[in-house]
């Protein structure tokens, strides 16, 4: 039972997709907000393999789920399914929201968003600044594009470099700023840390359950470097811990999961959301892992 009533046959569904989900915190942040603003809908998830995506999407969209979050793996190739992308999910090559409007599909990606608002938020100022992103996956790609607007140049350091310079060549192509993709050794993040005023870690280094390792050594880092970890689980990950310990302003990624949870909730029901409610639900969760 949800908002003192019982779900009915005119009840709305909205869902995460992923593979896995079953640790996915979205159900529980979404159906906070949902039973505190009394709307008649629910908000579930399901196991979605890869094989299975587009009978799953097709399914969605005969039976009127009316909003879909997409988490990994599905966030690229769900594209191919839908019937509209917004410019900016075109432009990254993501999409993490689908809201169904009878039976049309339409994409968006609000981590780009979600990541920007928690960056200002933690009060660091965008404009004119130099970033180095770790990682080159879909929430590097987000979080670039979403920077792009604002920032004077971007560094993508990744295990795989060749990925890394194929971000790096999109960002310079279809944004105004100077990108450059390099590998994640060492030796270049040492030379890199040293000349930027951000590093952003998108990689899964230090992600539960492996949170005693960083994505990049302590020695490495400076007390004039803003660290951001889009890590949640745990909040204070090895990373965040030692920008701490030499002094920097730090931001983890609870805040960028809620906001593009919000502005999910808001396109899908017309409804701004309690985000301090959702926030507080997520550490609740968190904290009884
Ligand atoms: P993804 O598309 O799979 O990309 C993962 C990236 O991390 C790739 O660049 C990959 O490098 C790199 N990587 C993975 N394992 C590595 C390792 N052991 N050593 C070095 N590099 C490694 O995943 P994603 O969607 O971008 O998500 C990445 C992380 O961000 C996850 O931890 C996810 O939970 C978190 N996230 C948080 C939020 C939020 O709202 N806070 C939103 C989205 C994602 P290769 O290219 O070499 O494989």
């Amino acid at each position: 039972m949800l908002n003192n009533r019982y779900i009915n046959a005119r009840t709305k569904v909205l869902c995460v997709i992923g593979h896995p989900i079953e640790h996915s915190l979205s159900p529980v942040m979404h159906n906070a907000a949902i039973k505190e603003l009394i709307l008649d809908y629910i908000y579930l998830s399901f196991d979605v393999p890869p094989q299975d995506l587009e009978k799953a999407v097709l399914g969605f969209k005969k039976h009127d789920m009316k909003g879909i979050n997409v988490t990994i793996p599905h966030k690229e190739t769900i594209m191919q399914y839908l019937d509209q992308i917004d410019p900016l999910a075109e432009k990254i090559g993501a999409v993490n929201a689908v809201k169904n409007e009878g039976g049309v599909l339409l994409g968006r990606n609000t981590d780009a968003l979600g990541a920007k608002q928690a960056l200002m938020g933690a009060g660091f100022k965008i404009e004119g600044k130099k970033a180095l992103i770790l990682g080159a996956g879909g929430a590097a790609r987000a979080i670039s594009f979403a920077l792009s607007e604002e920032i004077d140049e971007i560094f993508i350091s990744n295990r795989t470099e060749e990925r890394a310079i194929k971000l790096a060549k999109e960002l310079q192509d279809k944004t105004k700023i100077k990108a450059t993709g390099k590998d994640m050794s060492e030796k270049t993040l040492k030379t890199l840390a040293n000349s930027v005023d951000i590093l952003i870690n998108t990689t899964p280094i230090g992600m539960y359950p492996k949170i005693e390792i960083s994505p990049i050594s302590k020695d490495l880092l400076n007390e004039n470097l803003f660290i951001f970890d889009i890590i949640y689980n745990p909040l204070q990950t090895r990373l965040l811990k030692d920008a701490k310990e030499i002094g920097s302003k730090t931001l983890n990624g609870l805040d960028m999961f809620i906001n593009q949870g919000a502005l999910a909730f808001e396109w899908w029901t017309g409804k701004k959301p309690n985000v301090k409610l959702m926030k507080a639900k997520i550490i609740e969760q968190l904290d009884n892992k």
